[in-house]
């Protein structure tokens, strides 16, 4: 396998502060320039605000009208942060400080309470919920899952909107709250979640803005220091500001003026948490002078993806639909959104996993995919129908990858190394850096092939092979720039400056993330899945504000898209089960067939795609032990309640797992993409013996039929499988992986 070459990771910084500026269109342009006073760009998705925003910081500081350590940026997540520092430095533009709301307070919070407190910041406490539920046992108050999650949320409301436990009940009656329980319940839950905090000496989420707001008004000498050191400020995604991140923000500023804000009140999607576009959409009211900007050509999406935002945003309702803008598309023609029903939820995640699949071979990059839901419980039938397709995939945003302990130990091994020598005979070209890197790794454990299984084991290899072609497309880059070919001390330098800027390298798998944390982000490919009444629109989601904030996160879903969009849902949760669901209320109009599509849809959207598995209608799975019917997809994999007894033959299961390995390693994949751990139990307890058999086991499908059923069958049959010994490297052998020999 060639290594692939990223250019995009290593493009060539421009040359000068007007360069910065190529690129950018008339109103982007003026939102660049306009490096005094204040500045509010409204625009819609795709539109170009991040970029603009982040061509006018290195615009104003490539001009040396901005100091780079005076600015800071603020984003609403670690990966936009982490994102914006990258392109800051690609502009030419590092030393600014990009970081969210938190980690900005965070920061100033800990290195100032050694002076303001004394000793050490109290810790972060990590289980909130756990932390609600045990100061409900305390008020003696039994609260069930959904009151617990409710209740949690009305906490963190309380806290963003300064309110304290004594005042909760007559401000959530004020602000119009839903509550799930008795308003004086919940200030008593309050109250014992505080004081068990205390109690710990631990600090939550909400607890670092609010102490950081109580030191910059209550210190002046504190506020000045701050002040003096951050002059200007940008904020990307200020819809969705929070009173009390907004309440930072003037303490930062302290009445100066320097303030850049840019949003798009059609994407609010935390106003659950208090968050609202007000500040976004009052702007010029609060700062008359201001310079405003709208911005309507969406450079991201094709018209077709285009033209579902926008029928998706005429149907919005509410202050943020007042101020919606009509999109328009800049990009050539791509494919229609394709609609897809399905009878039941592991069907709907086997097609999508198909349709992915043939999407990575027709060469479309893995990271370039995504599938986005609404609940993160959602995941686990998509990681399973991935898995058995071969898909990698990855569920944890990349935005620390520097941080990771794996990556850090990696640093430090190969600075080492660097400080040692290297061997510079190695590293005439890309691969000499690469082997190099490995050869580093190897020595500490790092192993080419990647481990069987999941979980964190996994995720520390993942980083590895991450840093391993990080090293390839460094050497790549520098090569074809004609520049010789770097040292691995260069690397090392290289590492240092991105770990400064949190650039990490993109860990090559699909994306499984959740709607909201997909906010900002793009894919060529975005799968939205699981588009029911009762998923989207959320089950809780029961006032018209909560409705709208509803129909906006399917908006944020659909404008993540450049070029390919599809549209899931399931009729019903299990196989066999009644098919009692129905389609998201918002694509009613908008997918064809649906009550009030005429003459909106797309020309040529050729009506709802049923896949085959939609058309077959399969029976219950029941557990073959005890004959319950089985809805837990793991349990469904299995065909037997996990607590059932397992009739495994535990030696078959060993030699599975051995040929999996083996498997694996030659097709330089990760072990669950031949098969899962549960699909390799379900045939060592199955013991198949014939192809029918085996293809009856989920997990099993054609494609894995053809490539591993003969080896699989043999391992069954209990014999012996003549392998060829891979002496080979991952990249020759995985050159010969599509056409896979027949190993007995
Ligand atoms: P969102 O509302 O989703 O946060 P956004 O308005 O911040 O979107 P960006 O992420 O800045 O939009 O830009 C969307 C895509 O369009 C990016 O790939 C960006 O590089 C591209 N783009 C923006 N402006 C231009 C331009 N003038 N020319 C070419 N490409 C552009
Ligand atoms: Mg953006």
């Amino acid at each position: 396998m060639t290594p692939v070459t990223d250019t995009t990771l290593f493009p060539a910084v421009p040359d000068s502060a007007d360069a910065v500026l190529d690129g950018l269109d008339p109103e982007q342009r003026a939102v660049a320039t306009a490096l005094h006073g204040p500045v509010c760009v409204l625009a819609g998705a795709g539109t170009g605000k991040t970029r603009a925003i982040t061509h006018r910081i290195a615009y104003g500081v490539r001009a040396g009208m901005l100091q780079p350590a005076s600015v800071l940026a603020v984003t609403f997540t670690n990966r936009a942060a982490g994102e914006m520092r990258g392109r800051l430095r690609q502009l030419g533009a590092a030393g600014v400080q990009a970081r969210t709301f938190h980690s900005a307070a965070l920061r100033q919070l800990q290195y100032f309470w050694p002076r303001v407190v004394g000793g050490e910041l109290p810790r972060l406490a990590e289980r909130k919920i756990q932390l609600v539920s045990e100061a409900a046992v305390r008020t003696r108050i039994r609260l069930d899952r959904n009151e617990l999650r409710d209740v949690t949320g009305e906490i963190e409301w309380a806290k963003v909107t300064q309110t304290v436990p004594e005042d909760y009940p007559a401000a959530a009656a004020k602000a119009g709250r839903e509550v799930p329980r008795d308003p004086a319940e919940i200030a008593g839950i309050y109250g014992a979640y505080e004081q068990l905090k205390r109690e710990r000496g631990s600090i939550d989420f909400e607890d670092v803005l609010l102490l950081t707001v109580g030191v910059l008004q209550d210190r002046p000498d504190i506020a000045d220091q701050v002040r003096g050191q951050y002059q200007h400020f940008v904020v990307d995604e200020y819809q969705d500001v929070s009173p009390l991140q907004q309440r930072l923000l003037e303490l930062w500023l302290g009445g100066r003026d320097s303030l850049c804000v840019v949003g798009d009140a059609s994407q609010t999607i935390y106003s659950f948490t208090g968050a609202t576009p007000d500040h976004l959409l009052n702007f010029r009211t609060r700062h008359p002078h201001a310079t405003v900007v709208k911005l309507i050509r969406d450079y991201r999406s094709t018209p077709q993806v285009v033209h579902l935002a926008n029928g998706l945003l005429g149907q919005a309702r509410g202050r943020a639909a007042e101020h919606r803008l009509e999109l328009v598309s800049q990009r050539d023609a791509g494919p229609e959104p394709e609609y897809s029903e399905y009878t039941d939820e592991p069907a709907e995640a086997e097609g999508t996993a198909r349709s992915i699949r043939g999407l990575l071979d027709a060469g479309i990059p893995a990271s370039e995919i995504a599938v986005l839901y609404r609940v993160n419980a959602q995941s686990e039938v998509y990681e399973q129908a991935l898995a058995d397709h071969g898909v990698p995939y990855q569920m944890r945003g990349a935005e620390r990858f520097f941080e990771r302990p794996e990556v850090r130990e990696a640093g430090v091994a190969l600075r080492g190394a660097a400080r040692a020598g290297g061997n510079d005979a190695l590293l005439d070209d890309a691969v000499g850096l690469a082997s190099q890197v490995r050869a580093v790794l190897t020595a500490r454990g790092w192993t080419s092939e990647p481990p069987t299984g999941s979980g964190a084991v996994r995720d520390r290899w993942e980083s590895l092979a991450a840093l391993v072609r990080l090293a390839e497309q460094f050497a790549t880059a520098r090569t074809e720039a004609g520049a010789p070919a770097p040292t691995l001390a260069d690397l090392v330098a290289e590492l240092d400056e991105r770990a400064n800027a949190q650039h990490a390298p993109t860990v090559e798998g699909v994306t499984l993330a959740s709607l909201h944390s997909a906010k900002g982000l793009e894919w060529d490919a975005v799968f939205l899945v699981g588009l029911t009444e009762g998923t989207l629109p959320i089950t809780y989601a029961r006032t018209d504000e909560q409705i709208e904030e509803e129909r906006r996160l399917l908006y944020v879903g659909v404008t993540r898209a450049r070029v390919r969009l599809a549209l899931s849902w399931a009729l019903s949760r299990a196989p066999g089960g009644r098919a009692s669901r129905k389609p998201s209320r918002f694509l009613s109009g908008l997918r064809p067939g649906s009550p009030a599509a005429a003459g909106r849809t797309p020309g040529g959207a050729g009506g709802i795609e049923r896949g085959s598995a939609a058309r077959k209608r399969r029976g219950p799975v029941r557990c073959r032990v005890c004959g319950r019917t089985l809805t837990d997809a793991g349990e469904m994999k299995l065909m037997r309640c996990e607590s059932c007894p397992s009739d495994l033959d535990e030696v078959l299961y060993e030699r599975l797992r051995e040929w999996r390995m083996e498997e694996a390693r030659t097709l330089g994949q990760p072990a669950y993409c031949v098969f899962t751990d549960k699909t390799l139990m379900a045939i060592a307890e199955a013991v198949p013996d014939s192809e029918s058999a085996l293809a009856s086991i989920a997990g099993v499908g054609r494609r894995k039929l053809d490539r591993f059923g003969a080896d699989v069958l043999a391992l069954c049959a209990g014999e012996e499988l003549a392998r060829e010994t891979a002496e080979d490297g991952p990249e020759e052998a995985a050159e010969q992986a599509p056409d896979l020999p027949a190993d007995d």
